[in-house]
């Protein structure tokens, strides 16, 4: 990625990189399948809008977000995309949601009434998916009758329009689980029932760990985030499925300071210089999204070699060593997450040390760090 000169903290997110995963997934697509990008929560941490954008451009024909004030945002911005909100949404939601002119979930009969009430009180059409939960044990409804029965009721509402039917897996990132194949199963019997009696209504089941491990859950749209910041759904490499990590955390050594042996960093001095080193100061902490747990666990990268954090992540600083003969010197740029010269620290690697998923690491850089947006090349 070019350098671009550094804040305290910056998170670089290359635009180009999300368009590239976006044509790499759909080209994963059979004839007639379309991609929808989940930009929920920021665009993963990534921006939003930026992203929405680049994925349209890449090839995706829809967003998906979470929430109602998500859907709004983005309609700002992108005055002709094709939007569907995925979450619950309370009555004031529901509005908003409308609003923005972005279509619905729905999975209880009366909740599909008060949708055909607002949308003629707003002078709408809303447009409805229809959530079957086939497993996931969350939003949707249970019952393939009832799922089916909601389907007919409102495919005969005029008031609204019925636009898909949907659920969503549990376990489609573990590629040794049964379970997988039983949502699938109970999803696919219900999908050829809506063939026949509505035809033209979207169906749609995958997200990204679907979509790259089983064409079978394609349908008509498949519903992709992680993949899409080219972020592995396994929790691998990404670049084993050709997918380009579009973020970068960056910062940079505010300081380099000599620790004679025995020199404490940081509070609770969770760490002690075993013999005489020189330590650099990142202006990065906690309250940037370096969560705390990644004391005396994390390695970052300087002028293309590895330095292991120590001492405590505090809200706004950590520490590195940078060993005896260091040349490091104060200036230079670091990496948390991403690539400097040969060296990469992938974000699954710092989730990893977090026992946590990539999805939680990059939406969990805060609102403090600039996003930057900025055009690759590509590989
Ligand atoms: C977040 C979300 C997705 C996207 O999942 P990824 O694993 O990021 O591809 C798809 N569908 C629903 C319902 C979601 O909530």
């Amino acid at each position: 990625m070019t350098d671009i000169p550094v804040q305290r903290a910056v998170a670089l997110v290359d635009d180009a990189a999300v368009e590239r995963n976006c044509r790499r997934l759909v080209g994963e697509l059979a004839e007639g399948g379309s991609l929808c990008a989940v930009v929920k929560a920021n665009g993963y941490g990534h921006g939003a809008a930026e992203c929405a954008r680049a994925a349209l451009a890449g090839g995706a024909e829809r967003l998906a977000v979470a929430a109602a004030a998500e859907a709004a945002e983005l309609r700002r911005h992108l005055p002709d995309a094709r939007i569907l909100t995925m979450g619950a949404l309370t009555e004031p939601e529901l509005d908003a949601a409308l609003a923005a002119a972005s279509d619905v979930a729905v999975w209880h009969p009366r909740f599909a009434e008060l949708i055909a009430e607002r949308g003629a009180e707003l002078g709408v059409r809303p447009r409805l998916h229809v959530k079957y939960d086939t497993g996931m044990g969350r939003l949707g409804e249970r019952d393939p009758d009832a799922v089916l029965s909601l389907l007919d009721r409102v495919g005969a509402d005029d008031r609204v329009e019925l636009a898909g039917v949907w659920t969503h897996f549990a376990t489609a990132d573990e590629l040794d689980s049964r379970f997988f194949g039983e949502q699938l199963d109970r999803f696919a019997a219900v999908a050829e029932r809506v063939r026949a009696d509505h035809p033209g209504v979207l169906v749609h089941a995958a997200n990204s760990a679907a979509t790259l491990r089983d064409p079978d859950s394609h349908f008509d749209l498949v519903r992709c985030g992680i993949a899409i910041y080219g972020l592995d759904p396994f929790h691998a490499d990404p670049f084993e499925r050709r997918l380009e990590p579009a973020l970068e955390l960056r910062s940079y050594v505010a300081d380099v300071k000599r620790f004679p042996a025995g020199t404490s960093a940081g509070y609770g001095r969770r760490w002690r210089a075993p013999a005489d080193t020189w330590v650099g100061v990142l202006p990065i902490g906690y309250g940037d999204g370096v969560r705390r747990a990644l004391t005396n666990n994390a390695e970052t990268l300087v002028a293309g070699a590895r330095y292991p954090l120590v001492g405590t992540v505090s809200m706004d600083n950590l520490t590195i060593d940078l060993g005896a003969g260091t040349r490091v010197e104060s200036g230079s740029p670091a990496v948390l997450i991403g690539a400097q010269g040969d060296e990469r620290i992938l974000c699954e690697e710092v989730a990893r040390r977090l026992e946590t998923i990539t999805y939680e690491v990059t939406c969990g850089i805060s609102a403090r760090v600039p996003r930057v947006h900025v055009r690759s090349e590509g590989p």
